[in-house]
């Protein structure tokens, strides 16, 4: 009895190395790439880059936008959000361990809103805070909301998103801001109703479909359009991206759901949205697609403006964060 003590001290002490070895191992920037997050000291964004090193890059996503320094774009076509308005055959939700992903079993695509080509949709998913003054990722006019719905879609010809990663424009994003709303949003709730079931980490469930235009807001012609990354590793810079200037709502009950979600590290699932990154002398276009009567004057007067010198106020408009100019004509097309 006795000469076994020995050993099983021995043993332990082996165990406790073996442990300790593990955890560094995590710590480091190789297992923080596995296990990247979104917690500040450990695997949050600016740990990013030491394993994703395109997340170090100088056009990444998201950005603030503001009204009054985007480039003013003309009306040139709306977008066209073709089969958005059928039921989906069938619609999965899944906790990816960084957000919630829905994918509709669909057939829909989005042409027009100056993009040059058409784009195949994927899937949606979301970004939210612990608490209602953050948790979207871009900011529009100095304004955060408390989530951020994007559409992801990648470009026809490259026939598939793993394949569009590798292409510049390769994948256009839509940006819907989440407004914080006292009434639950009907139009979520099929999704909300399954998080239920996925509280876990890679966890999926199959829900009561929803429509994609109703995730959308009703006014789709303003918004900002600039290029951009993935806002989540590897960070790839080929997202056309179109941020709308219009939310849709999200009641507080709801966003509740959304934060009982455990995390791919263990930690709650909340505040998974990166910090804004620079523009680093980047174009943001500020569209306006409706054609009110007043629109259009101003339009003429734009484009006399363009052949023109513009003067005074007119000058300031074409300049974006940097102080760099633009022509108005530089967002009339995308490509
Ligand atoms: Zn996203």
């Amino acid at each position: 009895m006795e000469g076994k003590r020995p050993i099983k001290y021995f043993t332990m002490k082996i165990l406790v190395v073996v442990v300790m070895a593990a955890t560094v191992t995590l710590a480091s920037p190789r297992g923080a790439g596995k296990l990247w997050g979104y917690q500040r000291n450990t695997n949050g964004p600016l740990t990013w880059p030491a394993a994703f090193p395109k997340c170090g890059g100088s056009r990444q996503s998201p950005v603030a936008l503001v009204s009054d320094e985007a480039v003013p774009g003309p009306p040139v076509e709306h977008f066209t959000f073709h089969n958005y308005n059928l039921v989906p055959l069938s619609i999965k939700v899944t906790n990816t361990g960084h957000s919630v992903k829905v994918t509709p079993m669909s057939d829909a695509s989005l042409t027009g809103g100056n993009l040059t080509d058409r784009y195949i949709f994927t899937q949606f998913h979301f970004h939210w805070g612990a608490t209602n003054n953050q948790g979207s990722e871009h900011t529009v006019d100095g304004v955060t909301f408390p989530g951020e719905l994007h559409l992801v879609h990648y470009r026809e010809r490259h026939g598939s998103l793993g394949e569009a990663l590798r292409h510049s424009r390769g994948v256009a994003v839509l940006g819907v801001p989440l407004e914080l709303s006292l009434q639950d949003n009907l139009n979520l709730q099929p999704i909300i109703d399954g998080l239920a079931q996925i509280s876990k980490p890679q966890k999926t469930a199959m829900i009561s479909p929803v429509i994609l235009r109703d995730m959308l807001p009703d006014n789709v012609d303003d918004f900002f359009r600039y290029e951009g990354s993935l806002t989540t590793p590897p960070c790839s810079e080929v997202v056309v991206w179109t941020v709308f200037k219009d939310a849709i709502s999200i009641s507080n009950t709801q966003l509740q759901e959304f934060r009982q979600l455990v995390a791919s590290d263990g930690t709650p699932l909340q505040d998974n949205f990166r910090t804004l990154q620079p523009l680093n002398g980047r174009r943001v276009c500020g569209v306006v697609l409706r054609l009110d009567a007043s629109h259009v004057t101003s339009l003429a007067r734009r484009q006399v403006t363009v052949v023109t010198q513009p003067t005074g106020d007119q000058r300031k408009a074409t300049r974006d964060h940097s102080g760099r100019e633009f022509t108005e004509l530089e967002c009339y097309v995308y490509h």
